[in-house]
């Protein structure tokens, strides 16, 4: 990392702000809550942000957890959290954005007069994303599958620091996200992908704490040692499985983040609701798989859903 800035030493303590959106036709404002911890030392602002999905609680729960642990008077510079980027669509649990149903996580940096989604990223763009001197954007598998990665964008040692089993450089990062806001500011940033499906996610927040923690030791906002991880799978090509039919997704067995398949093995059936039949059986893509998101049980699944996503294993490779 090249050294962030250290801004002027601010007055110390708690804060919290909100970034205003607009007026919903109900005449509700619509805003987006900022929680600031201040320290009494100058140093870098780091930006945590979660939920753009609103169905990824686990960043809201990891947000709260810091919150919670550190004291103003351990850090330089400052942190803030945005806990819920999309407050609608955190209340019906939808990755999209209710009123519009757009993906807000493909419109940045938004535009002040388009679509509400397009409203929200601006505003965030405007009030966070450039207001900040790195980024952690927190996202989960949603509402049924799970993961557990980081990305590699523009800055490999801060994401090493997140301290995930397995990194994900991609050649092109999709259009469109809060990433791209921020890496076209050329700040350091980093997308977490921690958590997701149903099951307890105490163990994801504590890991997504930890690895947060770990990242502002790194960006030089929180005294002490860098952990270091060894043996950390860099991937390069992840494959997103989605199955042409819907129904139910009834996997094979259950599958952790991280575990490696030879071959072509039989991951799922897609089972109809109506007759029992199977309609399609997702298989591993390639010749050496490493499961990057997976299903545990049977589920709901629509036609182009993420079912599994497999990295290729033929062309990771294993940082030292
Ligand atoms: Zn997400």
């Amino acid at each position: 990392m090249t050294p962030l800035p250290a801004r002027p030493a601010e007055r110390p303590g708690r804060g919290r702000f909100t970034i205003p959106v607009s007026t919903l036709a109900s005449g509700y404002p619509l805003a987006i809550p900022v929680l600031t911890i201040t320290g009494a030392r100058p140093g870098p602002r780091v930006g945590l942000s979660a939920m753009i999905h609103g169905d990824e609680i686990e960043g809201l729960l990891i947000a709260r957890e810091l919150w919670r642990t550190i004291e103003p008077a351990d850090l330089a510079g400052s942190l803030w959290l945005m806990p819920v980027a999309n407050p609608l669509a955190m209340e019906m649990i939808s990755r999209n954005t209710p009123i519009d149903m757009l993906d807000m996580n493909r419109l940045f940096p938004g535009a002040p007069d388009g679509w509400l989604s397009e409203q929200q990223a601006h505003a965030i763009t405007q009030g966070f994303i450039n207001e900040v001197d790195c980024l952690i954007d927190i996202h989960a598998g949603g509402t049924f599958p799970w993961v557990d990665y980081c990305y590699v964008l523009n800055d490999e040692p801060f994401s090493r620091a997140f301290l995930s089993a397995l990194l994900y450089k991609p050649a092109t990062m999709y259009p469109g996200t809060s990433a791209a806001s921020a890496l076209a500011r050329g700040i350091p940033m980093t997308v977490v992908e921690i958590g997701g499906g149903y099951h307890d996610q105490a163990e994801h927040v504590k890991n997504g704490v930890r690895g947060v923690v770990n990242m502002l030791r790194y960006a030089g906002a929180l005294a002490g040692v860098v952990e270091h991880r060894a043996r950390q799978l860099l991937l390069h090509d992840i494959r997103v499985m989605r199955p042409r039919q819907g129904g139910l997704c009834v996997p094979v067995r259950p599958l952790v983040p991280g575990t490696w398949i030879e071959g072509s093995q039989p991951l799922a059936d897609i089972v109809s609701p109506q007759t029992f039949e199977t309609l399609e059986t997702l298989t591993t893509p390639f010749e050496r798989n490493v499961v990057v998101l997976s299903r545990n049980y049977a589920t709901r699944i629509n036609p182009g859903d993420y079912a599994f996503m497999m990295g290729d294993g033929s062309t990771a490779s294993w940082y030292d």
